[in-house]
C-alpha cells in the first residue's frame, strides 16, 4: 500500500502531462472499479455509462489530493476519484511515445495488458489504469459537493502538507487521545498520511516511543512530533516516497526515500544515534522498530 509521500509524487508527475488535455473516449472492461461505492463493490450500469460518456469532450483542468485519493478534476465541474489500494496503477503514454507510471511496478509490459480495466484516450496520450488485484477504484462525481456527500472524506484528519497543520490544531487533536501513540497516528483521524513507515520514523527523529499513550505526552514532546511530520513527508514527497511496498514514481523510478530510512525494518541494527540495537514489537498488528534507549 502506498503511504501518503508516494501518492503526493505520482500526482505531482501526473500533472505534468495530464492538466490540458481533453478526453476523446473512455473503455471500462470491469464494471466494478468504476462503479462501486468506495471498495464496497457494486455493479451499476448507470454509473458506468456515466462514466464513459458524460467526460467525453472534457478538459482535465487540475490534478489535487486529499489523503491517498487523487482528484483528477475536469472542465464540466465533474471529476475522477482514484484510489489505487494495493496494487492499482496508472500509467500515462504520451503520442511521442513517453511513459509516465505511477503505482505498482509491473513495467515493460503491453499496453493494454490483461490487468488494464480503463483506458482514457486523450489528445495528447493514453491513459491507462490496470490493477491486480482488482482492490482500487476510479469514481466519477458530477461535483465535488456530492463525492463530498458519500462520505468518503469522512473522519479524515489534517493534511501535513497544507497550511492547515498547525501545531495548535495537532495539539489539541492529540492530546485528548487515550490510545496508543502509533494507533492514534495510524488511524488517520488526527493527521492524514502517516502509515506504518512514517509512523516509526517520525518517532524516532521525536525521541518518543509509539508505545506511550498519546495523553501522557508532554507539550514538547507534541511539538517535537509534530515539526518532524512537518519535516520527514515533505522530505519523502520530494525523495518521491520510500517504494517499500512495491511502489513506483510517476517516471517509473524507485523513490529514494527508502535510503533515509533511520529505524523501518531495521530491527536489530544499530540505532544510528546510539549504536545499540533497535527494538521491535507490533502496535495494532504492524511491525513497529524504535530505539529503547534513545525514544522515551
Ligand atoms: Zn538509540
Amino acid at each position: 500500500m502506498p503511504e501518503l509521500p508516494e501518492v503526493e509524487a505520482l500526482r505531482l508527475g501526473l500533472k505534468k502531462v495530464l492538466v490540458n488535455a481533453t478526453i476523446r473516449k473512455i473503455s471500462v472492461s470491469r464494471a466494478k472499479i468504476v462503479s462501486s461505492s468506495g471498495t464496497t463493490r457494486v455493479d451499476n450500469p448507470q454509473k458506468v455509462q456515466d462514466f464513459i460518456t458524460i467526460p467525453l469532450g472534457q478538459k482535465i483542468i487540475s490534478l489535487t489530493r486529499r489523503a491517498k485519493n487523487i482528484m483528477i478534476n475536469l472542465s464540466g465541474g465533474g471529476l475522477f476519484l482514484v484510489h489505487l489500494k494495493m496494487t492499482g496503477q496508472l500509467v500515462f503514454v504520451a503520442l511521442t511515445g513517453e511513459q509516465t507510471t505511477g503505482g505498482h511496478p509491473i513495467q515493460n509490459q503491453d499496453l493494454p495488458n490483461k490487468h488494464t480495466y480503463i483506458i482514457f484516450e486523450l489528445d495528447n496520450g493514453t491513459l491507462y489504469y490496470n490493477d491486480v488485484r482488482q482492490f482500487g477504484y476510479v469514481l466519477y462525481y458530477p461535483d465535488s459537493q456530492t463525492l463530498l456527500d458519500t462520505g468518503h472524506f469522512d473522519n479524515l484528519g489534517i493534511e501535513p502538507l497544507s497550511s492547515d497543520f498547525t501545531l495548535e490544531d495537532f495539539e489539541s487533536r492529540i492530546s485528548q487521545k487515550t490510545g496508543v501513540l502509533k494507533t492514534v497516528l495510524l488511524d488517520q483521524s488526527v493527521v492524514v498520511g502517516c502509515g506504518n513507515i512514517y509512523c516509526d520514523e517520525v518517532c524516532f527523529a521525536s525521541g518518543v516511543l509509539p508505545m506511550r499513550k498519546c495523553n501522557t505526552l508532554t507539550k514538547p514532546e507534541i511539538k517535537k512530533l509534530y515539526d518532524e511530520i512537518k519535516r520527514i513527508l515533505p522530505l519523502a514527497v520530494e525523495q518521491g516516497g520510500s517504494s517499500v511496498a512495491n511502489y513506483l514514481l510517476a517516471d517509473g523510478s524507485r523513490g529514494n526515500y527508502a535510503h533515509y530510512h533511520l529505524v523501518y525494518g531495521k530491527k536489530g541494527k544499530p540505532c544510528a544515534v546510539c549504536g545499540r540495537p533497535l527494538s521491535s514489537l507490533k502496535i495494532t498488528g504492524r511491525t513497529t522498530v524504535f530505539c529503547e534507549h534513545c525514544q522515551k
